[in-house]
């Protein structure tokens, strides 16, 4: 299957209001390319060394929007802040804050999700619920940043029943910290190869896929 096969296959698949994030970390420029002119706009990296290399190259493409999905670290905050619309991996209250103040002194106001694990996870970085709940207002007077929404990666190994379940406690948590603070969680960012479709059943409105769309990585 070719990579506009693999995208016309997805995109057959999900409503029309899902936000198709073609994660493109290990893969060349020749096939984000591919993919743009397919009509893909939404592109992901999780490494910024690698995301600027490639960025340099894809000057002619300026409407391509970039979603940052790696854990960020706070020597590499300001280039992701500056090369990113969207960061869909802040995990912890000292990073948004941190974030913040760079947003605060660049004038550069970062679309944001914030990443929560509702399962327990030691390989993956992310709020537990308990410990989002207790930052809320801390994160609620963040005033630099758009806080838009909850993304979550699963762990590996789950029956479709604990995905499913497990999307929709996100779904319920956004809803929950939209009506209980004053942020508005719009967006879930849910969804990779695997499990896409069940996290668009659950409510997803951003999917973020490699595999299915480009292959496996090296
Ligand atoms: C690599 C990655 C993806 C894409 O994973 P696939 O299984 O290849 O679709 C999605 N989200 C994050 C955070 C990733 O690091």
């Amino acid at each position: 299957m070719t990579i506009v096969e693999n995208l016309d296959k997805v995109r057959g698949q999900i409503p029309s209001y899902v936000r198709l994030i073609a994660v493109t970390k290990k893969k060349s420029v020749t096939v984000i390319k591919e993919a743009y002119n397919y009509g893909i706009r939404d592109f992901a990296e999780s490494r910024i060394q690698e995301a600027l290399l490639k960025q340099e190259q894809l000057q002619d493409y300026p409407d391509i929007c970039w979603h940052f999905i790696g854990h960020v670290q706070t020597n590499k905050a300001k280039k992701v802040l500056e090369n990113f619309h969207w960061i869909h991996s802040v995990d912890s209250l000292k990073l948004a804050e941190y974030l913040d103040k760079l947003a605060s002194k660049t004038s550069i106001f970062p679309h944001v999700c914030l990443q929560v694990k509702l399962l327990p996870d030691p390989n993956k970085y992310g709020w537990e619920v308990i410990e989002l709940w207790q930052d809320l207002s801390n994160l609620e007077s963040l005033k630099h940043l758009k806080i838009e929404g909850l993304m979550t990666i699963l762990p590996l190994g789950l029956s479709k029943a604990e995905c499913l379940d497990t999307f929709e406690k996100a779904k319920e948590l956004a809803a929950k910290i939209t009506e209980k603070s004053s942020l508005q969680l719009k967006e879930l960012s849910m969804g990779m190869s695997n499990d896409y479709l069940l996290a668009v059943e659950k409510g997803a409105t951003m999917i973020r896929l490699g595999t299915i769309i480009f292959g496996e990585r090296e």
